[in-house]
């Protein structure tokens, strides 16, 4: 049976881009797939942070998610930090890890060049992330472009650890979700859409009013087409990518930039009304979401800790 994580980081509202690319084929394959739904939150302390905004953004996350559709019965919902065997099979993959391997990965090397200081954590958030993928004997793990050096580390980790100390480790193949789709910055949309977020975000609890203005004034161009053509038309590629994602249909041809705006915006809060309107129903009762949470992690703990038992035998510790 295939089993499934994916994995969400608390450090921002999510994102019509998480929505699209993440969310909605992970509730999608619900039926044919095991998958686990992991709140990140200790990655979201691998760079600078505010502790209340972690814990606030990983419980709108999760309610979120319901909101949108997972189902927390076939998709328990977990939040890293509550399963202690995360940190604890983090230590001993750091002893399988070289820190070349760790210092090579591009996403570490964009971020370190930002400046400011590097936590030590965001040079070894990946041998994290192989935590988290392992513990639960996961078959497929949905992948990003960006994240796929990571996969790639995850699953040299878990051969190399079974190849020295015996089979311990599922090793997990790499699976594009479904729908392809990488949404990019409406504004700058030569920048994938993210949490952190620049002015073309449409945040999946932005009210109608916001969604409209920042559709509204999404970068196009000027050759006066509406066609794909992500090389001279990135925008409105983009936006052409976001209506056939909320319908199922490309635009209706041909058409001017502005209608195709207009359809965009329709398009976009028609999708996003219910789910908004679900949240505010869950986001009346917190202890409900937390209580999934809790659910969550009781489920889980137990797969997590034989794997964590079958490591630390294998790489030689006592009983
Ligand atoms: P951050 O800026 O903190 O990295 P993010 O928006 O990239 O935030 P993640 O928590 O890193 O969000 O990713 C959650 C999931 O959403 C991942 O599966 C990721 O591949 C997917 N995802 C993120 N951004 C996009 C996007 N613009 N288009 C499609 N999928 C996306
Ligand atoms: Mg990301």
């Amino acid at each position: 049976r295939t089993r499934r994580l994916s994995g969400f980081q608390p450090t921002g509202h999510l994102h019509l881009g998480n929505l699209l690319g993440a969310l909605r084929p992970l509730i999608a394959a619900q039926g044919a797939a095991e998958s686990i739904a992991l709140i990140a939150d200790l990655h979201a302390m691998t760079v600078e942070h505010e502790p209340a905004k972690v814990r606030a953004f990983a419980l709108d996350q999760a309610t979120i998610m319901l909101a949108a559709g997972v189902d927390p019965e076939r998709t328990p919902i977990v939040l890293q930090s509550q399963v202690r065997e995360h940190t604890e099979l983090h230590y001993l993959l750091e002893c399988v890890a070289a820190y070349g391997e760790a210092a090579r990965m591009i996403q570490f090397r964009e971020k370190s060049a930002a400046g400011g200081p590097v936590r030590l954590s965001l040079l070894t958030y990946p041998v994290l992330m192989a935590a988290d993928i392992l513990l639960y004997d996961v078959t497929q793990v949905p992948v990003g472009e960006d994240q796929s050096q990571h996969l790639e580390l995850a699953r040299a980790l878990a051969v190399r650890f079974n190849t020295r100390y015996g089979e311990t480790f599922v090793v997990p193949e790499g699976v594009r979700p479904d729908s392809a789709a990488r949404i990019m910055d409406l504004a700058d949309p030569l920048t994938k859409m993210g949490k952190s977020g620049g002015a073309g975000r449409l945040a999946l609890l932005d009210p109608p009013e916001v969604l409209r203005r920042t559709v509204a004034r999404a970068a196009t161009d000027t050759v006066g087409q509406v066609r794909r053509d992500r090389e001279r038309q990135p925008g409105i590629t983009n936006l052409i990518d976001i209506l056939a994602e909320c319908t199922g249909r490309p635009p209706a041809d041909p058409t001017s930039y502005a209608a195709l705006k207009r359809e965009v915006t329709d398009a976009v809060e028609a999708l996003l009304a219910p789910i908004r309107a679900r949240h505010a129903e869950l986001s009346a009762n917190p202890d409900f979401v937390r209580g999934v949470l809790a659910a969550g992690a009781d489920r889980v703990r137990p797969v997590a800790a034989a794997t964590v038992s079958r490591a630390r035998e294998a790489i030689g510790l006592l009983d």
